[in-house]
This record gives C-alpha cells, structure tokens and sequence, in this order.
C-alpha cells in the first residue's frame, strides 16, 4: 500500500525524480517534513533575481517558492535540495546535511559559477561612490599599499564607500563588479588611518588571491592569503585597534 497514493512518491524516490514537476517535489518534500499537517496551496515561480538567493514564505496559507532562474535548468536532485533546505529553514525542521552538500556542489560548479557571476554583472546594480570620501581619498590609499606591497602591479579596481558606517563589514571586494567597497566607518578623522590601510590591504589580498573552489568547499581566506596577509606590519596592534573601533 503506497504511503501516498497517486503520488510520485509512491513510486519511490528514485525514479520520482525523473517526472517531478517542481512543484511536486516541494509538495512530497513537505508531506515528508510535515506529514501531519495538510498540504497547503503551493506555487514555485523563477524569478530573474540578480543572484542564485532563493526565497520560501507562507501567507494565507499558500506556500510560495521562489526560486533564481539560475537555477531553473538545476538537475532534478538539485531542486530537491533546495526544497530541503528552504522548507526546513521554514519549519524549524532538521535536515539531513546531504541537501545542503548536493546544492553547494551545484552552485560550486565551475560553468554555474560562471553563470551567476555574469548575471549578478548584467542584472545587479550597485552604487558605487568612488573613491573621494569626506576625509579620506581611496584612490590615494590603495595605490600607496600597491607600490609598498605588490610593486604596484595590482590593477586598480573601482573604489568606493559604504553608504553606511557599518561596523559589522569593514570591506569586501565584489568580483562581478571589480569593486573594493570600504565601510564610511574609516572616513573619520578620529579613526586612525592604519585601521583604514589594513581593512583596504586584505581587500586587495582578495584581488591577488582569488577564492578556491574545491567540491562543495569555498575557500576565501586560503593559506596563501593568510601568509601573504602577515606581512602588514604592526598586524598585532591593528586587530587590536579594530576590536576597540
Ligand atoms: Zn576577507
């Protein structure tokens, strides 16, 4: 006596796979994780988001998916793992740690990271400051740490602010965009101008040493990063100096 008749997943789960709509695997997903509870209205929809982010939310009672175009030609597996995912987060329910490896693997592969990158470069906008702060000037600063730490062979990105002094990210480098961003925080006269030049030197070690993609693994800060980032000097009172910032 199948489980639940009429559907795919009667058939078992393997061979399932084969014909699932994506609406059907969220729907067998969610009798599995909740098989008490009804099976509520459900639409998945791909939507040309600027990124692989993918979104689940229950509102009057209809669950509704969406999910990045990225990821409309996924392999069936893949859908499943997301599905894993987003309905697990949504119901506070443990997940088996396979779905989470099988859907980094997919968005790891080289030909999807490729994908993303261009499309978060066509449909991503991003304000970008440039580099004249109200104290400080970026340019001024990057092209210093070039000449003293990389004989000024490091092509320069483009440069900006954040529109916030944010505390909690001091600077990333965007590689869709070229763009080394650096939190308003360090355009401060109070704030000392070495926690300005660290935050902007690993900014640019992340320019010199791209992240290494190995399986499901994702190493930003790889070790040659980490022995290349300990040639700052006085790299012990920095960190300290940031702590208290
Ligand atoms: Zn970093």
């Amino acid at each position: 006596m199948p489980l639940f008749p009429g559907s795919p997943a009667a058939e078992g789960v393997q061979s399932s796979l084969f014909f699932e709509t994506p609406e059907e695997i969220y729907a067998r997903v969610f009798r599995e994780l909740k098989p008490r509870t009804a099976l509520p209205e459900l639409r998945v929809e791909f939507c040309r988001f600027a990124n692989a982010d993918s979104f689940i939310r229950l509102e009057g009672g209809r669950l509704h998916v969406r999910i990045s175009d990225l990821l409309a030609g996924a392999p069936a597996p893949v859908t499943e793992a997301l599905a894993y995912i987003l309905l697990g987060k949504l119901y506070r329910k443990p997940v088996a740690r396979v779905y989470g490896h099988r859907y980094r693997l997919y968005l790891n592969r080289r030909d999807v990271r490729r994908q993303v990158h261009l499309v978060r470069q066509v449909r991503g906008r991003k304000f970008i400051s440039g580099p004249q702060g109200e104290f400080r000037n970026l340019e001024r600063t990057f092209e210093r740490l070039n000449q003293q730490f990389f004989d000024g062979l490091l092509g320069r990105p483009q440069l900006g602010w954040s529109r916030r002094p944010s505390r909690g990210l001091l600077g990333h480098f965007d590689p869709s965009h070229n763009a080394i961003i650096i939190s308003r925080l360090f355009d401060q006269e109070r704030i000392p101008e070495l926690a300005l030049e660290y935050v902007m030197f690993h900014e640019m070690l992340h320019l010199r040493f791209p992240v290494d993609h190995n399986g499901a693994r994702r190493r930003v800060h790889t070790p040659e990063f980490r022995e290349a980032e300990k040639k700052f000097p006085r790299l012990k009172e920095v960190k300290e100096l940031l702590r208290r910032i």
